[in-house]
């Protein structure tokens, strides 16, 4: 039987680890999937490293952009931009369609529901004082309804929805 050298006393730590790495640029307000809250998403880049004795020693896999939530530090698979783009387009949807309202409601100025809905639009993309103005266009819609003088009520109340949040 061969006799096998024996080697001994020289033992690598190696290993590897993700690192996370801010990509700068601004953040992005949005609802997290993860924990439910609104908060700034950041753009980072996730490598991975080989590590010698638990440092870094060189990256052995591409960037993978991602978004992380701030509040939760979940991380999603995809770049800041594209959630930045979906955000930016989920306001003109909102815009649109508070413009489609506003039209539908001067030509009937005393329609307490599209009045409502108006309100309400208005009220989700943070814009409050136009919810108040709208409001205050269509004196005979408020006065039909007491959902809509309530929802008023309570937006005059707040300081400002972007303060709540
Ligand atoms: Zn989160």
């Amino acid at each position: 039987m061969p006799h096998r050298p024996e080697h001994r006393g020289f033992i690598i730590l190696f290993g590897t680890r993700q690192i996370r790495s801010g990509e700068g640029g601004p953040p992005v307000e949005t609802g997290c999937p993860n924990c439910g809250t609104t908060a700034p998403f950041i753009g980072k880049n996730i490598r991975t490293w080989f590590t010698l004795f638990f440092i870094p020693v060189f990256p052995i896999s591409g960037g993978q952009r991602v978004s992380e939530c701030t509040h939760c530090h979940t991380a999603f698979n995809l770049p800041i931009e594209q959630l930045r783009g979906a955000s930016a387009n989920s306001g003109q949807h909102q815009y649109q369609e508070a413009i489609a309202l506003y039209n539908r409601l001067r030509e009937n100025p005393t329609d307490a529901v599209l009045l409502f809905q108006l309100m309400q639009i208005y009220a989700a993309m943070g814009e409050g004082d136009q919810a108040v103005s709208a409001a205050r266009h269509f004196p005979e819609a408020l006065a039909a309804s007491s959902q809509c003088r309530e929802l008023l009520a309570r937006i005059e109340a707040a300081p400002s929805p972007a303060q709540q949040a």
